[in-house]
């Protein structure tokens, strides 16, 4: 599907090398599904914060697993496991450099919320207890909220929220006079807003924490934040950082959960059984060292390896370029819907201080019905709670429609965007 100029963003964003242009006409055409059409539209896919499409590069990287190399890893001695085991660990390290980690320190999951469950487990149930406080906020999706909601019901810790603001934002205000007792042993915070965009202060935040109580630990919630920007633990002062590949170009199947090797390495291990172990008696086992500790059972080969291929994508291509691209996206994208009738915008609205997830409310109209008309015109949205409950009731509702923007989204599709909505509210008269 052709979309004319609007591909090539009004920016001409420079990449980590400093002179990539960003050319979405292109980048669209390594990604088969947006070819397709729906009910006889071509489709207009505003839905990557709930996962993304996959580009040709790791479809491919995932067959060539299967056909050429399918073999467990880790325990073979023949030439088909050598490679399959090269393929997985390369994966590993490239998923580390993405993001600034120890390679050592990179953990394969299913998701992000599988890591937020080990941590709960493996971390904050034996670490903490009664007189402790973990803070996380309204503003996390479920996966940052329930695990620790459930090691809290066990190891009787406290758990405290920081409020957000009116604009989407979280209350800083309230957030220091939570840390200011020094009770904070855990912050768990996201990056960056599934439902609202919102670009949270995460560095000031650990800062904040750390100066209230140096052994504080710092748990990122990347799942929004890795696809769209360049990710430096170090810079976001990170003790653990978890996100999910699928959302990233990656397959679905396989998370990351990137940590400090010292911290991993005093953790228990999560799940039992396979090669987490280094020895194992009838009646008692020694656990393997870190990050296989945290690996029961046969990983998902071919997945780590497909997300491997999308951190190689995603790095091509420079994730300052990826980010420019999306506030060129939101520079018009938000004018543009505010300024509908009967259109609210939740979250920032400065393009710079969010991401690309536009969560918006039509007066008269409920987000599923929005979301069904939309469907017909060809336009993909999600509508809901997004699995963010605290947040959305927030907004003054129980669902949002959410316009989820990435890097093959061109400013050709914003306009379809309104039209889609003109249409729902003709639709129902409103
Ligand atoms: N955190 C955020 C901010 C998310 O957007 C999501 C996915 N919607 C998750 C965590 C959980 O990701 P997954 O479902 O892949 O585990």
């Amino acid at each position: 599907m052709g979309r004319g100029d609007g591909g090539r963003s009004q920016v001409a964003p420079t990449g980590s090398s400093g002179t990539t242009s960003f050319d979405a006409a292109a980048v669209r055409r390594d990604f088969p599904n947006l070819d397709r059409e729906v009910h006889g539209r071509p489709l207009i896919y505003l839905d990557s914060a709930a996962t993304s499409q996959k580009p040709t590069a790791v479809i491919d990287a995932v067959t060539d697993m299967y056909r050429c190399h399918t073999s467990n890893v880790h325990r073979g001695v023949h030439a088909l496991a050598e490679e399959a085991t090269d393929r997985f660990e390369g994966a590993r390290t490239k998923v580390a450099r993405f993001v600034g980690a120890d390679p050592r320190a990179v953990v394969f999951t299913k998701n992000a919320t599988e890591a937020f469950n080990l941590l709960a487990h493996s971390w904050a149930r034996r670490r903490l207890g009664p007189g402790d406080v973990l803070c996380y906020t309204q503003m996390e999706h479920h996966a940052n909220l329930v695990p620790w909601q459930m090691a809290a019901a066990d190891a009787g810790f406290e758990l405290a929220a920081v409020p957000v603001t009116d604009g989407g934002r979280l209350d800083l205000d309230a957030f220091a006079e939570i840390v200011s007792g020094g009770r904070v042993k855990l912050l768990a915070v996201t990056a960056m807003s599934n439902v609202v965009g919102t670009i949270n202060p995460v560095a000031e935040m650990a800062d904040a924490v750390r100066r209230a109580n140096p052994e504080a630990v710092v748990v990122v919630d990347g799942a929004q934040s890795v696809p769209h920007m360049p990710t430096d633990m170090a810079d976001l002062g990170a003790d653990f950082l978890c996100f999910s590949g699928h959302k990233m170009c990656g397959p679905s199947g396989v998370g990351v959960l990137a940590g400090r090797l010292d911290l991993l390495e005093s953790m228990p291990p999560f799940l039992g059984g396979g090669e987490m172990i280094l020895d194992v008696q009838l009646y008692g086992a020694t656990y393997n060292e870190v990050p296989y500790r945290f690996e029961a059972g046969t990983p998902m080969i071919a997945e780590a390896v497909g997300l491997g291929a999308a951190v190689d994508y995603l790095s091509a291509l420079g994730m300052d370029a990826v980010r420019a691209h999306e506030v060129a996206l939101l520079e018009q994208v938000l004018p543009a819907l505010g300024e509908m009738r009967g259109v609210t915008v939740h979250g920032p609205a400065d393009p710079k201080a969010r991401g690309a997830a536009v969560s918006f409310a039509i007066e008269g109209l409920h987000p599923h019905d929005i979301g069904t008309i939309l469907d017909r015109e060809g336009v993909a949205v999600r509508a809901g709670h997004h699995c963010a409950k605290p947040l959305v009731r927030s907004l003054g509702s129980a669902a949002t429609t959410r316009a989820s923007f990435y890097l093959y989204n061109t400013t050709d599709e914003i306009e379809p965007l309104c039209d889609a909505i003109r249409a729902a509210q003709a639709f129902f008269e409103v």
